[in-house]
């Protein structure tokens, strides 16, 4: 399918108005944070695109912006994704999938397409977490993932909490049963954050399931000392087990088929010609399979007990958070590929190991997620890219699904 030349000159419309929002004109990063000037100005600009389409604009009680066609209701089909990003991010991620929601809305419109039920586009607040630090933390508070108290209490790094910031009153943010109980079905759209589908010669993905992921804590306490006066023998050098487990975790990645990644990282007291009193570093390990993930973790654990005992060094590992994996909706996703197929475009199914708003949603709603072909795989970056074609037939594929969705008197899924 070949985009239509409206389809075409809407993208690039859309597109021109959110780029230079919140861009970095140093590094073409952007910096698009909660409750910030640059996410005013998009948020903004979302009422305005959606205004402009005599599509009724709404705030939920957390903050989450949605954009209707037809009157709010229930069994309402829902698409949307987000504006904000991580510091340094790209362009595509989040606002790729609000673009082609309105693109969408449009083609629908100008086809003649009268839904039997209504549809709205949402943007989610902080998915990134880039200000507060919890991930998708608009739809977390709308399903009920996270305390209200505990979220307004979230500091950004001027010390500002939410509580202080947040540009809806603070005494109505948590569960939203109304605002959920209207969402028959979500599609969000998003662009890929590998290269799947490039190994694939895909332009278009259908999500199968996010991956479970964890984080640890792992602390390495031995003896602060000096670099120049200390024998080898008489040290106990946190560094060292530390080093050991970084490596180790990479063998243990490759061996159990999962991503580990050692990120993040403190040492005490960070000095030249200081041996560390204590390094503190944190592991991020997500795989297909949760039981693959626990058990790399516990060798590494004890990999690094036994690396630290051979040296002076204790060790403590603490998990610091564990998401099960999400397995979205098998008959919303069949629903997906028959339309496509019908449509002519053929779309992998393919597992993720990104965190997104559907992912919460899919807790509580049918869920599906369709994937743009990034063809570095570079995401969370000012790299971050995909082709105007593929977006352009995201979009389309976009329309297929909402229309086949919004044609059905039934329940979506
Ligand atoms: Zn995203």
């Amino acid at each position: 399918v070949i985009a239509s030349a409206a389809t075409r000159a809407g993208f690039d419309a859309l597109w021109a108005e959110l780029s230079p929002v919140g861009r970095d004109p140093r590094t073409g990063g952007y910096r698009r944070f909660a409750w910030t000037r640059a996410d005013a100005e998009l948020r903004e600009w979302f009422v305005a695109t959606a205004t402009v389409r005599g599509m009724q604009v709404e705030v939920d009680r957390n903050g989450n912006q949605w954009a209707w066609w037809g009157t709010p209701g229930p069994g309402a089909v829902v698409t949307g994704s987000h504006l904000d990003s991580v510091p340094g991010g790209g362009a595509f991620d989040g606002p790729l999938g609000i673009v082609t929601a309105f693109l969408a809305v449009d083609h629908l419109r100008a086809s003649g397409v009268v839904p039997a039920r209504p549809l709205a586009i949402v943007n989610f607040i902080e998915e990134e977490g880039g200000r507060y630090g919890i991930a998708c933390l608009g739809s977390r508070l709308m399903v009920g993932a996270v305390d209200p108290a505990t979220a307004l209490a979230l500091r950004d790094d001027n010390g500002d909490t939410l509580g202080d910031t947040i540009g809806v009153d603070p005494r109505g943010l948590g569960p939203d049963p109304e605002a959920l109980a209207r969402i028959g079905a979500y599609v969000e759209l998003h662009i890929e954050q590998g290269r799947a589908l490039d190994r694939e010669g895909a332009g278009i993905g259908v999500a199968s399931a996010i991956w479970p992921h964890g984080r640890w804590h792992f602390c390495f306490g031995g003896e602060g000392n000096h670099a120049g006066t200390t024998r080898l023998e008489d040290r106990r050098d946190p560094m060292l087990p530390f080093a050991e487990v970084v490596t180790h975790v990479r063998a243990l990645a490759e061996r159990y088929g999962i991503l580990t990644t050692v990120g993040r990282v403190r040492v005490d007291p960070n000095g030249t010609n200081a041996i560390p009193a204590q390094v503190d570093a944190w592991l991020d390990a997500r795989g297909a399979e949760a039981a693959l993930v626990e058990e790399a973790v516990r060798e590494l654990t004890s990999h690094a007990h036994a690396a630290g005992s051979g040296r002076g060094v204790r060790i403590d590992v603490q998990r610091e958070s564990w998401t099960p994996a999400v397995d979205f909706d098998a008959t919303l996703r069949s629903r997906l590929l028959l339309a496509l197929d019908a449509a002519g475009t053929s779309a992998p199914v393919l597992p993720t190991g990104a965190g997104h708003d559907a992912g919460i949603l899919a807790s509580v709603v049918p869920t599906s997620m369709l994937f743009v072909r990034n063809p570095t795989g570079v995401s969370h970056s000012p790299e971050e890219y995909a082709d105007d074609s593929d977006c352009l037939a995201g979009a389309d594929a976009l329309a297929t699904v909402l229309e086949d969705l919004l044609l059905r008197a039934e329940a979506p899924a």
